[in-house]
């Protein structure tokens, strides 16, 4: 059962307590506050946990401060949707706004390799006005022969870059809960001149002490990257380990799932999935079509596979965008045959663009009962 207060209310502390008096009176129930951050309202949860069947919903509708009582057979207990027109989407880090209101482009190098091709990089994205980027430190890979990420070294390093490009997200993946205090170490000892999304890579998310671990931090927001082989809903339980443990700062990431129909992609591209994710749950949804894709070809229309991809995700609804860029991909030492050149983030940029308007102004036709204007004509 969860009992949701008021937005914004000054006596939540006192509510909790009157929601614990009388969730105490019935054996085996355990009482569990969450608090959600939005743009502009904070809520908070209360959740009760165990034995809650005999609990009857009367007993905390008429409780100060008390808006609505929901029981639920929903499975997303924290990351799912229980009062859509009240619930808010999304998270605030260093600044950057994620939610489902506008789309970020994470774009950077799958893997750090020299401060000079993170500094291109990075002056590229602060050309463009674009805060936010990817780096990978630790990479797992699928060969223990293949470059593994510089690790913790390249830290220092790499978060001076961003702060002297204005860069203030950087999504990062970690492998190991040890990676989260050496980022966290690591910043501090640069005064934080830019801040850290954890990213977990489809390789890791059923990792669930992992998991767990990255739930029971605060400081950095999460990307969870669906499992590549399991299903959406396995993917999605995941994610609810994060948020269980008590970080709902999450940002889930499609990326395509493993599968030989895919060819000639490196994965079968699962962009379909965007809606599905939205109504199921309250996480901001992002694509990564590189991975999904793996190849910087064109298509006849002089589109990379990779912009196509993107533009799938955004009119689908998604709000970000993780994808690879290199100033010299065939000197990348991971996955340079999917990395497009810098010269490419500038069209990149002006094609979410459009494609997300597009999106805005079908969702705004729909809502407003017209046709779309050239569908009427
Ligand atoms: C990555 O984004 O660097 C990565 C390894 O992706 P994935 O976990 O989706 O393979
Ligand atoms: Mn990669």
């Amino acid at each position: 059962m969860i009992i949701i207060l008021e937005p914004d209310l000054a006596e939540h502390r006192a509510a909790v307590s009157a929601i614990r008096a009388v969730a105490e009176r019935y054996p085996g129930v355990t009482v569990k506050p969450y608090e959600f951050r939005g743009t502009s309202h904070r809520v908070t949860e209360v959740h009760l946990l165990g034995s809650t069947g005999a609990v009857p919903v009367a007993a905390f509708e008429g409780l100060p401060g008390v808006r609505q009582v929901v029981r639920v057979s929903a499975k997303y207990r924290l990351i799912g949707r229980h009062d859509p027109a009240h619930e808010t989407v999304g998270f605030e880090h260093n600044g950057v706004r994620i939610d489902d209101r506008s789309v970020h482009l994470f774009a950077g190098l799958c893997a750090v390799d020299t401060p000079a091709h993170v500094d291109a990089m990075m002056a590229a994205l602060a050309r463009e006005g674009i805060v936010t980027t990817r780096m990978g430190a630790y990479k797992p890979r699928s060969s223990p022969y293949d470059f593994q990420g510089l690790g913790k070294e390249c830290l220092p390093w790499v978060f001076e870059t961003a702060g002297r490009h204005g860069i203030r997200l950087i999504a990062m993946e970690t492998t190991d809960a040890s990676h989260l205090d050496e980022i966290w170490q690591a910043l501090e000892r640069a005064g934080h001149p830019t801040a850290v999304m954890v990213q977990i890579g489809t390789r890791n998310a059923q990792n669930y002490e992992l998991l767990k671990q990255i739930g029971r931090q605060q400081e950095f927001p999460v990307l969870f990257k669906r499992g590549m082989g399991i299903t959406l809903e396995e993917s999605l339980n995941a994610c609810e380990y994060v948020a269980s443990e008590g970080n709902p700062r999450i940002m889930f990431c499609l990326r395509g799932v493993k599968s030989h129909l895919g060819e000639p992609h490196r994965n079968l591209v699962d962009f379909a999935h965007v809606p599905v994710v939205r109504r199921q749950t309250r996480l901001p949804v992002c694509v990564d079509p590189s991975h999904s894709v793996g190849s910087s070809s064109r298509a006849p229309d002089g589109l990379p596979d990779i912009f196509h991809a993107a533009g799938q995700g955004i009119v689908a609804g998604a709000s970000a965008v993780l994808v690879d860029f290199h100033p010299h991909p065939e000197r990348a030492l991971c996955d340079g045959a999917q990395a497009l050149t810098l010269d490419m983030l500038g069209p990149l940029v002006e094609h979410v663009q459009r494609v997300r308007a597009a999106y805005e102004a079908s969702v705004a036709a729909i809502a407003s009962g017209s046709q779309p204007a050239q569908a009427s004509a």
